[in-house]
């Protein structure tokens, strides 16, 4: 039986007289850092000294350098990007914690998959909300709450448990449930859904959008009934709200009768034996393995550029255009050098593949 805990599971007491640092004020750290304000914490911000540390004054933290900031702290919240967590935490938090320390994490990966070398004597907590930062502080303010993942991987104080059921009723997520996992099963969850879920949801988007396309529909009207309406997001919210099949309600009988149908005729997709051997993946470590190497970040490199030269992207740009919609600078992703493509040799053979596959 999994432990879900609730709003009387918390009890703000158990942080009374200690200094909760929020180290990186980015999406989560921002509004993490204001829910427990909010709810009567002590809370402190350590930050490089750029724009987000200025985001941070600008809402009345007392802010401090990243290693300043664990020094002063008795909870320290590591809110920094998942890829430059090692680097850091060796240089700058690992060195200032003291004794009966807590560290919190917002994601399971590193300590999940043993990437970070641990000290003994402090608790070790994850508090890991299944929301982006913006709906953390605002399901905290509307009262609605928001669910997390929990856990404790190591308990020094004997209490560790009692600090994280503390740190989320400050944070606001015990409102709607808080559900005790794992450090690496949050990690393979989360990987999961961005790898065997993802991928062929986004496959299936794209496989109907060139079938109506070739079909000689306009694209305007074909991304727009596909997906940039956003209609999509209230069906998912439905789904959330009464449930996977029962929101089928919400639509006409026609749509409901259409949809219903038509399902059967996509049974046999193969879809299960991939999701396992992908999960599988993840679970024994290769994944983590093969992210963690140098080579791979160069091969991410070119396939993202791959990938962003797709001929959805042109089509998206001009339906932009032509509905009128604002531009995003968003990143088009950039060739390797030539440099960098000569350490890719070893590869080549596999790099075409990609390369045809986002043709
Ligand atoms: P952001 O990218 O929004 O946060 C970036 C923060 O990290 C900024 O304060 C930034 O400060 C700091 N930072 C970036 N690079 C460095 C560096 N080299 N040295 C020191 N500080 C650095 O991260 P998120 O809030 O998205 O993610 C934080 C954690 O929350 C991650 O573990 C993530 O997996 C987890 N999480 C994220 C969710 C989300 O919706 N985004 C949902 C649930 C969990 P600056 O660049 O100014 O130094």
């Amino acid at each position: 039986m999994v432990n879900i805990y609730h709003e009387n599971d918390g009890d703000l007491n158990v942080l009374k007289g200690k200094t909760i640092a929020i180290v990186g004020y980015g999406n989560q750290g921002r509004a993490q850092a204001l829910n427990l304000r909010d709810s009567g914490l002590n809370v402190i911000v350590g930050n490089r000294d750029d724009d987000y540390k200025s985001i941070a004054q600008e809402d009345e933290f007392e802010t401090f350098s990243i290693q300043e900031a664990v020094k002063e702290a008795d909870v320290v919240f590591i809110l920094i990007p998942d890829e430059i967590m090692q680097d850091v935490f060796e240089s700058s938090i690992k060195p200032n914690l003291t004794e009966n320390d807590a560290i919190v994490f917002a994601s399971g990966y590193n300590v999940g998959f043993d990437l970070l070398n641990l000290p003994e004597n402090i608790d070790i907590l994850l508090l890991a909300p299944r929301m982006i930062g913006v709906g953390v502080r605002e399901k905290y303010l509307d009262g609605e709450g928001f669910f997390s993942f929990i856990a404790v991987h190591q308990d020094h104080s004997n209490n560790a448990l009692q600090i994280i059921l503390a740190l989320s009723k400050g944070v606001g997520t015990l409102k709607k449930g808080a559900i005790e996992v794992t450090f690496k099963m949050e990690a393979e969850l989360d990987l999961f859904n961005e790898q065997g879920f993802g991928p062929a949801f986004g496959r299936v988007l794209l496989s109907a959008i060139h079938t109506l396309i070739d079909a000689g529909y306009p694209p305007e009207a074909v991304l727009v009934e596909m997906y940039m309406s956003g209609e999509m997001s209230y069906t998912y919210q439905a789904m959330a709200k009464v449930g996977l099949v029962k929101q089928v309600n919400f639509h006409s009988q026609t749509s409901q009768y259409g949809s219903m149908s038509r399902g059967i005729r996509f049974r046999k997709l193969p879809l299960k034996p991939k999701m396992e051997e992908i999960l599988e993946e993840i679970q024994s470590g290769e994944f983590t393995k093969e992210w963690e190497k140098s080579l791979t970040k160069l091969k991410f490199k070119l396939i993202k550029f791959f990938a962003t030269k797709q001929k959805i992207n042109r089509i998206e740009n001009e339906v932009r255009e032509s509905l009128g919609l604002k531009e995003y600078d968003v990143y088009e992703g950039e060739p390797p050098t030539e440099e960098e493509m000569k350490e890719l040799k070893e590869i080549s053979e596999e790099l075409k593949v990609f390369e045809k596959y986002y043709k």
